[in-house]
């Protein structure tokens, strides 16, 4: 790892892991994560209708996902674009949770609609577009539940833990990362996956991490190899875009999962979450050195 890391954490300490810390562990409803459970959390991009969120909530769970996610407040790249339902999306969500029993994941783009949201949510979502939306997370310091804070499309690994670390200032250390994939010079996928950004992360932070491989992705043939590559890195767990009919979804249906292809790589991913309890090699150190191209 770069050097330049070593001992430069006073500036994030709240989410640093020190010598004497131990790694954080992050309850959503009755879910922990950064245990020793792989956590996987899948839904479809945005909530629909309750007929599509329902139907995905029944799949998902019978495959193994603890946490449904799906966007009620949907930040799009285009005006025209679908925006999300709102508070009837989040009356949707809870509607599956009452159904199905999985916690809930759901995005808050803007302070304003915190409270709203954390009714609502087990865990408060906060996406690439606002990683510095600082306002959004000073008011998430506040909000009494935990927060899954998306890494920023061109946000460094140090950018980011400056991120948790004011959510953590303003009195929330329950912090989940996610690893969504950053913007490169490379076209073939949606976001360039930094893989190794997981093991820095873990390294260097006492916070749970997740990777999202559908929006590193961008198209769903592709979804489950980095999920797989995600479980060997030592995530914590996933992020993963699910829809009943991904060719009709409003929003993100290229990169969403069929319902038939989720299962299918839940249950490819067991051999690779059995290599995780192999006897480990050390960590990465943070004293090696950061070479040069
Ligand atoms: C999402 O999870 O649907 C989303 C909008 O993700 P991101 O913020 O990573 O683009
Ligand atoms: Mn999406």
């Amino acid at each position: 790892m770069n050097p330049k890391w070593n001992g430069q954490f006073s500036c994030f300490d709240l989410v640093a892991r020190t010598d004497d810390s131990v790694s954080s562990i992050v309850r959503a409803g009755n879910v922990e994560i950064g245990s020793d459970d792989f956590v996987v959390m899948a839904g479809p991009c945005a909530v629909e209708s309750e007929r599509q969120l329902l139907q995905t909530a029944e799949a998902v769970v019978a495959a193994g996902a603890r946490i449904l996610r799906g966007g009620a407040y949907k930040p799009r790249s285009s005006p025209y674009a679908f925006q999300g339902l709102g508070v009837e999306g989040l009356k949707i969500l809870r509607k599956a949770r009452e159904e199905t029993g999985l916690a809930i994941v759901t995005e808050v783009m803007s302070e304003e609609d915190v409270d709203v949201v954390a009714e609502y949510a087990d865990l408060m979502q906060v996406g690439t577009r606002s990683m510095q939306n600082y306002a959004l997370l000073e008011r998430l310091g506040g909000c009494g539940r935990p927060v899954l804070l998306k890494r920023g499309m061109t946000a460094t690994l140090e950018e980011f833990l400056f991120s948790a670390q004011v959510i953590a200032v303003n009195g929330n250390r329950d912090i989940v990362l996610c690893e969504r994939g950053i913007r490169t010079f490379e076209t073939a996928t949606r976001n360039t996956l930094d893989i190794a950004a997981v093991p820095v992360l873990k390294t260097v932070s006492r916070l749970p991490v997740i990777v999202d491989p559908s929006h590193a992705a961008g198209v769903r043939c592709l979804v489950p190899v980095l999920a797989r590559v995600a479980a060997v890195a030592g995530a914590d767990g996933l992020l993963v875009e699910v829809h009943p009919s991904p060719d009709q979804a409003m929003s993100d249906g290229a990169q969403s999962l069929t319902l038939d292809g989720f299962r299918d790589m839940m249950d490819d991913l067991e051999p690779y979450l059995a290599l995780r309890d192999l006897p480990r090699r050390p960590g990465p150190q943070l004293v090696a050195a950061g070479g040069t191209d």
